[in-house]
């Protein structure tokens, strides 16, 4: 399936400031140098586990056979089963998966919970195949790394493109290989065949839950914080909504294609709705349209880029005017932009704690499936909160004592309890 313009992006996306594997490295150079992290240890931390790349035949509708490239990238299993979502992007890379499985890694380490860090990815174009293609791919996937994935060895979820349907085909897939249903093999479900109740709105919930704690810093009230979003899908779109019913001000959105802006703020139910209706926010009526690049550069107390990599680099770090950045994407910023934000005073909630809330309620499910018995919702959100919250004082406690910037304490704190577990254990030979 030839696609032009996804190449161009595979090969932008392996450019210096843009790899986020070099992204990631860097920060953690960074951290592990302040924390004085021991040699033998940063050589160990600072590559994956287990790099899988399979090529995955699928029967396409119309009859003949289409190969596609697929990846599972284990970054570290220390503290537990490696965790970690699967996405089906045309643009999607090898480097890119490594960066998210290491992101993983530490994510699931500031927040404190048992796991690891992995990643998954296959190059394919999800809006141009049929539910019964992607059935046909996801299930083949799943079979080719049956060995690899387990409750207690690794466990996917939903990331960009994949979903509850596809959490259920991975997980009845396993389990026709198990000969039993094991529906601890995956987080993300639909409720009914063992999801938690509160996943799929948890990463923009946990955003909410930060972003309530950073505007303290800054004697912010929701009502008198004006946001802006980068996406409306499940974090961006989610996001928003949750903050617009704690009464934010949600000024500005976009979708893929490009954004809305009311200075007066906006009604985001009902700009959801009208996407939902029309699958574009061109059109919207009770606002000016503004760019995907454009809306970074609104004015405003709260940015959350949650939509993808790279969105704020060298080119436009110094036109960013936002007090607190939210990082609800996976590494929306790069290392060269991390400098030029800290220099404008900017306070970064690191997306390896902004977007925890997600891998956070996956692992409630996981605690929930195993024990077989669920919990209410209002309880699911509350141990997110307590979890955010906690991990987010944490966080700034370890910034100021430390004298670093958040991000760098992201990764210390991170780097910091995953080397215990790793001397405690020791190296096996
Ligand atoms: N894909 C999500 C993330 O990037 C969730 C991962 C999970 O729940 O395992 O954090």
């Amino acid at each position: 399936m030839a696609n032009p313009m996804a190449d161009e992006m595979r090969r932008f996306k392996g450019s210096d400031e843009k790899n986020p594997f070099e992204a990631m490295s860097e920060r953690f150079d960074r951290a592990a140098r302040i924390l004085g992290l021991e040699d033998d240890f940063y050589k160990v931390l600072r590559v994956p586990s287990r790099e899988l790349k399979v090529y995955i035949p699928v029967k396409m509708d119309s009859g003949h056979l289409e190969v596609f490239e697929g990846y599972r990238v284990q970054h570290n299993f220390a503290r537990g089963p490696a965790k970690g979502g699967i996405r089906y992007a045309p643009d999607v890379t090898l480097d890119e998966v490594k960066a998210l499985s290491a992101w993983m890694t530490w994510k699931c380490a500031v927040v404190n919970v048992p796991f690891g860090g992995a990643k998954g990815g296959i190059v394919c174009n999800p809006i141009q195949m049929s539910q019964g293609e992607l059935e046909r791919l996801t299930r083949r996937y799943t079979a080719e790394l049956i060995d690899f994935i387990g409750p207690d060895k690794d466990v996917p979820a939903p990331d960009m493109n994949t979903n509850e349907q596809t959490m259920a085909w991975i997980m009845d897939t396993y389990s026709m290989h198990a000969r039993h249903t094991v529906n601890a093999v995956v987080t993300g479900k639909p409720v009914a065949l063992g999801g938690s109740l509160g996943r799929r709105e948890a990463t923009g919930r946990g955003v909410l839950f930060t972003v309530n704690e950073a505007i303290k810093r800054f004697k912010l009230t929701p009502e008198k914080t004006s946001v802006v979003v980068q996406g409306s899908g499940n974090v961006g779109g989610i996001g928003a909504e949750l903050m617009y019913e704690k009464g934010y001000k949600v000024i500005a959105i976009s979708d893929i294609g490009s954004g809305i802006y009311n200075a007066n703020g906006l009604n985001i139910p009902e700009v959801l709705s009208y996407l939902k209706a029309n699958k574009t926010l061109e059109g919207y009526a009770e606002a000016d349209h503004v760019g995907n690049q454009e809306l970074l550069e609104i004015e405003c107390d709260v940015l959350a880029p949650c939509a993808t990599e790279n969105q704020i680099t060298s080119e436009n770090a110094d036109r960013i005017k936002c007090k607190i950045l939210a990082e609800g994407a996976n590494g929306p910023t790069t290392p060269k932009a991390d400098k030029i934000l800290h220099d404008k005073g900017v306070f970064v909630i690191p997306d390896i704690l902004a977007n925890a809330g997600g891998v956070t309620v996956s692992y409630f499910e996981w605690v929930q499936d195993r024990m077989g018995y669920f919990w209410r919702e209002d309880e699911v959100n509350q141990r997110l909160e307590e979890k955010m919250v906690a991990s987010f004082n944490e966080l700034c406690r370890f910034s100021e004592l430390h004298d670093v910037d958040t991000r760098t304490a992201a990764y210390m704190l991170a780097i910091d309890r995953v080397a215990y577990d790793t001397r405690m254990r020791g190296i096996y030979a």
